[in-house]
C-alpha cells in the first residue's frame, strides 16, 4: 500500500491523456494548448503498464483526465485497458462533455463507471463567454443521458467565478432538484498564468456553505476516504451538492489521489516544481521498477499545498495535470 511520510494513503490516481483541449476556458486555457504536446503523449501499452505498477501498490481507483480525454483517438481502449488490469475497481473520467452524446455508449461499453462534467455556467451565453464554446445544450443533454445509462455515478463540476456564475447558486440548485447528479462547486485555483483573473474571480466557497444550511441542506458526514469536497443533501433535492474548498484549512489532510502527466511523470501534488519522470521505466513490462520509484518519491510528497503564499509551482494551468 502505498503511504507517504504523514500517513496518507494512496488508492487513486488521476491520469492525464492529453494536454490538449478543444475548449479555452479562460481560468485555464484563454490561449489555446501547447500543440506540441500531442507527440509527447504516453502510448497505451505505457498506460497499461504505469497503471499495473499502481494497481500493484493499492491503486484501485483511476480517473481519465486531461486537457480534454475525449481528444484521444484510442480513448475507447484506453479505458478497456485500465478497467482490465488486476485490482482497479472503478474507472472514472473527467470531460468537457462536448463527446459525451455521441460516445457515451461506447465508453460505458468498454467498462467506465462514473463521469464528471465541467459546466461553468446554465446560460448558455455565459457558458459560451467563459469556455470559448456554444455547446451547454448539447451538454446538459449528454448529461441526462449519462444519468439515465448504467453509470455508477455523475457529478457535474462548476469553477466558482465572480462576475459570470457567482450569482446562479439559484439556478443551479433548481438543475438538481429533479436530476439525481452530484453538483461540485470548485473553488478557483490559482496557477502560473491566471494571477489577475484569479484576483478577479475567486470567490470563496464557504458563503455558498452559509446560504445551503440556511436553506435547509445538511453536511454529510465524510469517510475518510472520500475526497476533499464537502457533500450537502436536501430532502426535496434528487441530486446533491459539493464544495470543493482547496483554500480551506486542512483541505490537504486526506489527500489519496496522485496524478501523472500524459508525458509520464508523476505529479504528487497539482502544484508543484517536483515532477518524477517514470516515462524511461513505462518501456519495460516488469512493474518492479517502477513500482520501486513510484513508492520512492512519494515519500517527498509535501504536507500541503502552498497556495496561501501564492506558490503554484510550475503548473501553469490545470490542464496540464488534469485538476
Ligand atoms: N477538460 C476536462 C474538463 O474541463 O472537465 C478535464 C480537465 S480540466 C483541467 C479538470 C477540471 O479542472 C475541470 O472541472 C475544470 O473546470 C477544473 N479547473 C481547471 N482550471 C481550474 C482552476 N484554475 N481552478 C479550479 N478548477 C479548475
Ligand atoms: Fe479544456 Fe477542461 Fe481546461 Fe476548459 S478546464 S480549457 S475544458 S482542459
Amino acid at each position: 500500500m502505498l503511504q507517504d511520510a504523514y500517513a496518507r494513503r494512496f488508492t487513486y490516481l488521476r491520469l492525464s491523456l492529453t494536454e490538449s483541449c478543444n475548449f479555452r476556458c479562460d481560468y485555464c486555457l484563454p490561449d489555446g494548448p501547447d500543440c506540441t504536446s500531442r507527440k509527447e503523449e504516453i502510448n497505451l501499452d505505457e498506460i497499461r503498464r504505469v497503471v499495473t505498477a499502481f494497481a500493484l501498490l493499492g491503486t484501485r481507483k483511476v480517473r481519465l483526465t486531461g486537457g480534454e480525454p475525449c481528444l484521444r483517438k484510442d480513448l475507447v481502449d484506453v479505458i478497456r485497458t485500465v478497467k482490465a488490469v488486476p485490482g482497479i475497481e472503478e474507472v472514472a473520467m473527467t470531460t468537457n462533455g462536448y463527446r459525451l452524446m455521441k460516445d457515451l455508449d461506447k465508453w460505458v461499453e468498454a467498462g467506465l463507471d462514473a463521469v464528471n462534467v465541467s459546466v461553468d455556467s446554465l446560460d448558455p451565453s455565459t457558458f459560451h463567454l467563459v469556455t470559448g464554446q456554444n455547446k451547454l445544450p448539447e451538454i446538459l443533454e449528454g448529461i441526462d443521458r449519462a444519468s439515465q445509462s448504467s453509470l455508477k455515478r455523475v457529478k457535474v463540476n462548476t469553477v466558482l467565478l465572480k462576475e459570470h456564475n457567482g450569482k446562479e447558486l439559484p439556478e443551479f440548485l433548481e438543475y438538481i432538484r429533479t436530476r439525481p447528479v452530484s453538483l461540485r462547486f470548485i473553488e478557483l485555483m490559482q496557477t502560473g498564468d491566471n494571477h489577475a483573473y484569479y484576483r478577479r474571480h475567486h470567490i470563496n466557497g464557504e458563503s455558498i456553505k452559509e446560504t445551503l444550511l440556511e436553506q435547509g441542506w445538511t453536511q454529510r458526514l465524510k469517510s475518510k476516504t472520500a475526497g476533499p469536497a464537502q457533500e450537502f443533501v436536501h430532502p426535496e433535492f434528487a441530486g446533491s451538492m459539493g464544495l470543493i474548498m482547496p483554500y480551506s484549512k486542512d483541505f490537504c489532510a486526506d489527500c489519496n489521489r496522485l496524478r501523472v502527466s500524459s508525458r509520464g511523470a508523476l505529479f504528487l501534488c497539482l502544484f508543484t516544481e517536483n515532477h518524477i519522470s517514470l516515462r524511461d521505466l513505462m518501456q519495460s513490462d516488469d512493474p518492479g521498477p517502477l513500482m520501486e520509484r513510484i513508492q520512492e518519491s512519494v515519500q517527498g510528497k509535501k504536507v500541503s499545498h502552498f497556495l496561501h503564499d501564492k506558490q503554484t509551482g510550475s503548473t501553469k494551468n490545470l490542464s496540464i495535470i488534469g485538476g
